[in-house]
Parts: structure tokens; C-alpha cells; sequence
């Protein structure tokens, strides 16, 4: 009979800091740039030149490690992890090896009604690397490559959680989970494509009731969730068929081809001691004083679980939209705030679920890119509801509102796309229709309701589709039982 194997999944996510200037020097964090004009002697590592803390970068990570629910260590340290690369100028990176910042945390996940806890192990602070330009496809098959140093610095946290998901699913849940929670403390802006959320995975597979561990692979090169769900899917079947065969996995680094769907060998998996990690004589230890913690503390928003929570109870979303909604700081204040213009929170999360993601997903925009403003929404919501549109009506004018960002009354009077819901204009056009279709009526008369359906396409016909289907209704019904 086949094993059932379990996969052991484990996540390590490097975010980057969104601070002003870098974690040691001056320079800019700011993304892009011409290469090399986000340097200094300090980041590009020249000889005699002493790195000074960023205090912001400090208060990010301890941000961040309270979202996370992780305990602040007081006493924290910075060592160097030695190794050759041309992105790094030092040849060394400084990082926290023996005393990281934040220890023990967790993020809850919710899978098909299903909450589960993953624990995070740690979170530190380090630098960044710079980046290489390959004039290839690779640094092996290339004639040559350019470093870009701009990158080289910027403050990172890694959160290294525990090996507590069983599934791509749940990896991807945490993922997302945890960069929504990054979002709503304002400590990065989260952007995958960008490089400020990076994520590696460890897999192992183990059959089902067995509690010690398998190899594992670490898999690198994911740039999205769906890479990131895929990648493991993959490394699931690929560690499957290698155990089922009688082979051995082979503890290793494998990158995530997406255009092939594959996962390479890129080199064997170094371990700890291969660094040579020991403190960095040029910084001293960071020493917290428990009353800036407890600031920090009190300074964080509404995370997005209590956010949700209060989205079902005094919005009476359902739990699936709320947790939509509040998947993102920007969409939940954009909720918040169109509500509070046009207060139907149930109407306003509708058109957020459905016309507006789908049109931001198509472009693949954010909400804080989209010329849709609550304002504009809300006062769209408003002409429907007072009749001046239909619901067919006001898709229109929201897929024109999403394209230009012109008011939604505009684009109605541009588009001379009124709704008639004066009784008088209508009554006039009712009469006609009626007198036009003696069939339809005596038919309903008779006790054919279905007739009625009829006799309001026959109205809208006459209207081009402006009158407003439910006073034509009501008036037709009033008049056929006159
Ligand atoms: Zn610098």
C-alpha cells in the first residue's frame, strides 16, 4: 500500500522597512533610482567608515513584532553573517543571530471556517543586499553583471515562522495573513512585485502520523501568492515521487522557475556555521526601555481580525466579505469611509466586492491608484437609490467613474442616461401600452400573471430603458385592477 505523506511547511518572509533613510547611513530607501545614486562610503562598505543605527528601523521591528503578538526582547544584538557575493559590498551582511529582536509570536489563519494558529519563532532586524544585473539569463551564463548598490542597507525584518503548515493553502493563508497585519501597522508597504515582501519556504514531507521531521528543500524565487501556492504544489509532488521510488531527499536550495512551473537545484543548503556568525564589533547591543515598548504598543490601529469582527457585528457583513474587506487597510478604510457618506453597509460592500475588485483586479491596480474615491462611490450609490439610475444604469456609470474619475452626475448627464421615475410621465406611456397589447391585458385579467412581465418590457421599449422597472411595475398592477 502507498505511504500518505504530510508536507511540513515552513515560512521565512523578509520585509522591507519603510523608513526614510537606511538602516546604517543616510541614504534613501526610496525604490528605482539611477544604479548607484543610493550610496554612500558607509553602505557600499569602503574601509573606515561606522554604521549608526536607524531608531526608526528599531521602532519598526518592535511594531511589527506586537501586531505579531511576539514577545520584545529588551536586549537585542547585531551580528555579522560572513559570506562572498558580489551584492555585498562588506562581504558581510549585519544581521541578528544569537539575540533577534522579537521572539515567539503567532498569526491565525482561517481556512474553510477552520481557524488554525501558525507560531512565529522570531523576527530580526538586518540589512539588505544590492542587486545584480545579469547581462544573461544568469549569473553562470552571463558575459557580464552590474551591481546595483541602491538597495544595499535597507532595513529588513525576517520573520522566521514555525514549521506549522500542512498545506499550500495554509502557507498562502499565512502569507497573506501576515502581510495584511505588515499593512495595517504602516511599517512596510508590503509589495511583492517590488521586492518588499520576499518569501522562502522549507518543505518536508513526513507520513501521516509521524511526528519527527523529513529533509527538507528550501525553495526561493516566489513573486507572488500564487507563485508561492504553486512552487510548494510542485515541491509536494516532486519529494513524493522521489520517496516513493525509495529515494533520499537531498537537503538543499531550489529555485522556482514560474514560467516552467518548476523547481531546480540552485546549491546545496548551507548551514549556520558555514557563516561564522559573531557580533559586530562596530555596533553596540540595543537596550529597550520597556515604556517606549508599551508606547509603540498603544500607537497600533485596529488590526484587520478585530476589524473584521466589528465588520460583522455592526455592519452585519458575512464573514467571508468582511474578511475580504478587511484583507486590506486601504480597502477597509475605503468601506469605512464610503459608509459613513452613504450609510448601507451592506450596498457598499457589494459594489466593493464586486465591480470594484473585479475592475481593480483587471487592471491590476491598488485603491489607493484607483480614481474612485468613497466620495464618488457613494454619491453613485445615492442616484441609484433615490431612482435617478437604474441598478444596469449605475455599472455603467461606475466602469466610466473607474476609467476617468469624473463625477458620477456627469457622466449620467453626459451619457443622457436619466431614469424616469416621475408617475406622471410614465402613467402617460402605461396607458399606451395597454391600449397597444388588449391581448396581454385580458390574459392577465384572466388570471395570467406572467403577462405582466411583458407588458413592462413594453414599457422600458418605449422609454429606451430609463423608466424605472418598479414604479412601471406598481403602475401597471394599479391600472390593470382598475
Ligand atoms: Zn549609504
Amino acid at each position: 500500500m502507498a505511504t500518505a505523506y504530510e508536507a511540513v511547511i515552513g515560512l521565512e518572509v523578509h520585509v522591507e522597512l519603510k523608513t526614510n533613510t537606511k538602516i546604517f547611513c543616510s541614504c534613501t530607501t526610496e525604490f528605482g533610482g539611477d544604479p548607484n545614486t543610493h550610496v554612500c562610503p558607509g553602505c557600499l562598505g569602503f574601509p573606515g567608515t561606522l554604521p549608526v543605527m536607524n531608531k526608526k528601523a528599531v521602532e519598526y521591528a518592535v511594531r511589527a513584532g506586537l501586531a505579531l503578538n511576539c514577545a520584545i526582547n529588551p536586549y537585542s544584538r547585531f551580528d555579522r553573517k560572513n559570506y562572498f557575493y558580489p551584492d555585498l559590498p562588506t562581504a558581510y551582511q549585519i544581521s541578528q543571530y544569537f539575540h533577534p529582536i522579537c521572539k515567539e509570536g503567532y498569526v491565525e489563519i482561517e481556512l474553510g471556517g477552520k481557524k488554525k494558529k501558525i507560531r512565529i519563532n522570531r523576527i530580526h532586524l538586518e540589512e539588505d543586499a544590492g542587486k545584480l544585473l545579469h547581462s544573461g539569463s544568469s549569473i553562470t551564463s552571463s558575459q557580464y553583471s552590474m551591481a546595483d548598490y541602491n538597495r544595499a542597507s535597507v532595513p529588513l525584518i525576517e520573520i522566521v515562522s514555525e514549521p506549522d503548515m500542512r498545506s499550500p493553502e495554509e502557507a498562502r493563508a499565512y502569507l497573506e495573513k501576515l502581510r495584511a497585519i505588515l499593512e495595517y501597522t504602516g511599517v512596510s508597504d508590503v509589495k511583492m512585485e517590488q521586492g518588499s515582501l520576499r518569501c522562502d519556504a522549507n518543505i518536508s514531507l513526513r507520513p501521516v502520523g509521524s511526528t519527527e521531521f523529513g529533509t527538507k528543500t528550501e525553495i526561493k524565487n516566489m513573486n507572488s501568492f500564487r507563485s508561492l501556492q504553486r512552487a510548494l504544489e510542485y515541491e509536494i509532488d516532486r519529494q513524493q515521487d522521489v520517496l516513493e521510488e525509495g529515494g533520499t531527499i537531498i537537503q538543499e536550495t531550489r529555485g522556482w522557475d514560474e514560467e516552467k512551473g518548476i523547481t531546480s537545484s540552485m546549491r546545496s543548503k548551507e548551514e549556520a556555521t558555514d557563516y561564522r556568525y559573531f557580533p559586530d564589533p562596530n555596533l553596540p547591543p540595543i537596550v529597550l526601555d520597556p515604556a517606549w515598548i508599551k508606547t509603540i504598543k498603544a500607537s497600533l490601529p485596529e488590526l484587520p481580525d478585530a476589524r473584521k469582527e466589528r465588520l460583522v457585528k455592526e455592519c452585519g457583513l458575512s464573514e467571508y466579505d468582511a474578511g475580504i474587506i478587511t484583507s486590506s487597510r486601504s480597502l477597509a478604510e475605503f468601506f469605512d469611509r464610503t459608509v459613513v457618506l452613504f450609510n448601507e453597509p451592506k450596498t457598499v460592500a457589494n459594489w466593493m466586492m464586486g465591480e470594484y475588485l473585479r475592475l481593480l483586479n483587471a487592471e491590476g491596480l491598488e485603491v489607493s491608484e484607483s480614481k474612485v474615491t468613497p466620495e464618488k462611490l457613494a454619491a453613485l450609490l445615492k442616484l441609484q437609490a433615490d431612482g435617478k439610475i437604474s441598478g444596469k444604469m449605475a455599472k455603467v456609470v461606475f466602469e466610466e467613474l473607474f476609467n476617468t474619475g469624473k463625477e458620477p452626475e456627469t457622466i449620467v448627464k453626459e451619457k443622457g442616461m436619466v431614469q424616469i421615475s416621475d408617475t406622471g410621465a410614465l402613467e402617460e406611456i402605461v396607458m399606451k401600452v395597454l391600449a397597444a397589447n388588449p391581448q396581454s391585458v385580458a390574459d392577465y385579467q384572466a388570471g395570467k400573471e406572467k403577462a405582466i412581465g411583458f407588458l413592462v418590457g413594453q414599457v422600458m421599449k418605449e422609454t429606451k430603458g430609463q423608466a424605472n422597472p418598479g414604479i412601471v411595475n406598481q403602475l401597471l398592477k394599479k391600472k390593470l385592477s382598475e
